[in-house]
């Protein structure tokens, strides 16, 4: 049993932390897709397809989800049933089908994602400093995941090729987004970012090194 003078280790700790915190989110995920008429899963898939106007393979989006491709196919056909994604053929290869989001599916994904959720209002609290430490520690935990090829590539400042770390020397807007031209702070930094492009290896490698040294 843990005791403070047996404890459990850190990491042990810490993902019991995160599991609490994972609870939660999923009851409140119940709640935005219960608008919807939909499952979190399916929500997921809605929230996935935002912004990837070409759509993405039935293989992507389980890989996305950590779901089986039969899963993910199962939820894919429910929300082709309710008119939230289509099948588009692929300008390269016709037979090859790529699920996207229709205006019905961007319509219920907003309304789903107007509801406040208890880790919203949890996170609120924190002073700001906090927040965005926060947002750091999962920057980096995500980009672990990735390097491990646990997740694929998520559409992170970290790993978008307009991404360039610390190049002014405004300390409340040191980083600079090339898409849209635009200095911004750190607690801007972006999880998932509609007008994120993959960088190259190199240069993912070379802008992470510039974010984490500051
Ligand atoms: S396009 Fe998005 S992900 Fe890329 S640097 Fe700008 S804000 Fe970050």
């Amino acid at each position: 049993m843990e005791t403070p003078k047996n404890p459990t280790s850190i990491h042990h700790r810490i993902r019991e932390g995160l599991s609490r915190v994972a609870m939660v989110m999923r009851a409140d995920d119940w709640n935005r897709a219960k608008l919807a008429g939909i499952n979190p899963t399916q929500l997921s898939i809605l929230e996935l397809l935002e912004g990837r106007t070409d759509g993405l393979g039935v293989k992507d989006i389980a890989f996305h989800l950590g779901v089986s491709q039969p899963t993910a196919t199962d939820s894919i056909a429910a929300l082709e049933r309710k008119g939230y994604v289509e099948k588009r053929a692929t300008e390269n290869d016709k037979r090859s089908l790529k699920v996207a989001l229709t205006i019905a599916g961007l319509s219920a994904l907003r309304a789903g994602g107007a509801v406040e959720g208890a880790t919203d209002r949890a996170t609120e609290v924190l002073p700001e400093y906090e927040q965005e430490e926060l947002l750091l520690v999962l920057v980096k935990m995500i980009r672990q995941l990735q390097e491990r090829d646990v997740i694929p590539i998520q559409r992170m400042c970290a790993s978008c090729r307009y991404f360039a770390p610390f190049v002014h020397s405004d300390a409340a807007r040191p980083h600079h987004c090339n898409f849209v031209d635009a200095a911004f702070g750190q607690r801007d930094i972006r999880i998932d970012c509609r007008d994120h492009e993959t960088a190259d290896p190199a240069f993912r490698a070379a802008t992470w090194d510039a974010f984490v040294e500051g």
